[in-house]
């Protein structure tokens, strides 16, 4: 439901929901399939749009609900074809998306939160703290906005759309609304995007790693490691004070046994010059995979985007080259994941960093 908003938001509302709501509304119970398609499939957020259904219901919606409550603020297309969208919700938090296009496939990068409560030191977005938890609508809002955005409202799509839970916020703090989006945006009368085609990135919320691997249908995931030791993790990723190293293992461990045949789960390692991608965090690395066993796992590398004003600076491209090589003799599955859209502050950890929004929302959280 809004938060600010009197009206209903629909968008945020399951087929069972948006059955009660209709019913609760005086309407026949077929018009919520009617109405679900009309959001999520034919991805209409303006009832004005929404011509297959009779005017007067239109009306009648109109005046006890919305289908948005999310608007633009700004947008930056990179060069490589990139996107960011700095939006904001109905009460003015600010909300971060990013289309990524490759070949075959779109990736779009949706937030969970506007801003972040954990404190990771090398992220932009925790430097605005935790502004407040986004609702399921707002999630799903995202993805029909930058979809509209680059095929047109209502247009065709080219090809599927992969989504990534890897923007603003730790999803896992806000895991209720986080499934209820993905169910929504699963639905076959909608976005129809399945689990399969979703990825979620934690922290190491170690037990909703628990919690999510008992889901029946779930995402995949993806676990934010960035160091091989407690003493490093302390330092980037203070949230490995309350689950360390070895607790965080033995949930991926855990997680490694619910896995679907073929389906393998992720270690995103960022990569930070001179402090944690060295030979020995490589080989450290490589030891910590080894002693718990993990077998269906693989490391993303992400070489870090330097923004001021962090201090963090990039590796060095050899170094990033030496890294994965090494992770790969010792029979580790590692990749490079390139950068993309630098150039518009899109890229991993750069969320928040140029927004006039971002500011504006920080103020009146504090
Ligand atoms: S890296 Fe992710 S979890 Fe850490 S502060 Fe940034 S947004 Fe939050």
């Amino acid at each position: 439901m809004p938060v600010s908003s009197e009206k209903t938001h629909l968008t945020a509302l399951t087929p069972d929901e948006m059955t009660e709501f209709v019913v609760g509304f005086g309407e026949p119970r077929y018009r919520a399939k009617q109405i679900f398609k009309q959001i999520h499939e034919r991805r209409l957020l303006d009832f004005a749009e929404m011509t297959d259904l009779p005017k007067a219901l239109r009306a009648k919606l109109s005046e006890v609900a919305t289908a948005s409550v999310l608007t633009v603020e700004s947008k930056f297309v990179s060069e490589d074809g990139t996107r960011r969208f700095l939006m904001k919700t109905a009460d003015g938090f600010p909300v971060e998306t990013v289309f990524i296009p490759t070949e075959n496939r779109d990736t779009i990068c949706f937030s969970s939160q506007s801003g972040c409560p954990l404190k990771c030191d090398f992220c932009l977005t925790a430097k605005l703290g935790l502004l407040r938890n986004l609702t399921a609508g707002e999630i799903v809002e995202q993805i029909i906005i930058v979809l509209n955005d680059v095929y047109g409202v209502a247009g065709e799509l080219p090809h599927g759309t992969n989504l990534v839970g890897m923007g603003a916020g730790e999803p896992f703090l806000n895991f209720e609304n986080l499934i209820k989006a993905t169910s929504i945006m699963s639905e076959k009368d909608g976005l129809f995007i399945v689990p399969n085609r979703i990825t979620i990135s934690t922290a190491g919320i170690v037990p909703k790693i628990r919690e999510f691997a008992a889901l029946e249908r779930r995402p995949h995931l993806a676990i934010s490691l960035s160091a091989p030791d407690d003493e490093l993790r302390d330092r980037l990723m203070p949230i490995n004070k309350r689950w360390n190293v070895e607790e965080l293992f033995k949930a991926a461990k855990e997680f490694e046994s619910t896995l679907r045949r073929d389906e393998r789960f992720t270690f995103e390692y960022v990569l930070l010059g001179g402090v944690n991608d060295t030979d020995e965090h490589a080989e450290r690395l490589a030891v910590l995979l080894k002693k718990h066993k993990l077998r269906r796992v693989k490391i993303n590398l992400i070489p870090h985007n330097a923004a001021e004003p962090l201090e963090y600076g990039p590796s060095a491209p050899e170094q990033v080259m030496r890294f994965k090589e090494i992770l790969e003799s010792n029979g580790v599955s590692a990749y490079v994941r390139t950068p993309r859209g630098r150039d518009i502050f899109a890229a991993c950890g750069q969320l928040a960093a140029r927004s006039p929004v971002a500011i504006e929302g920080r103020a009146s959280a504090n």
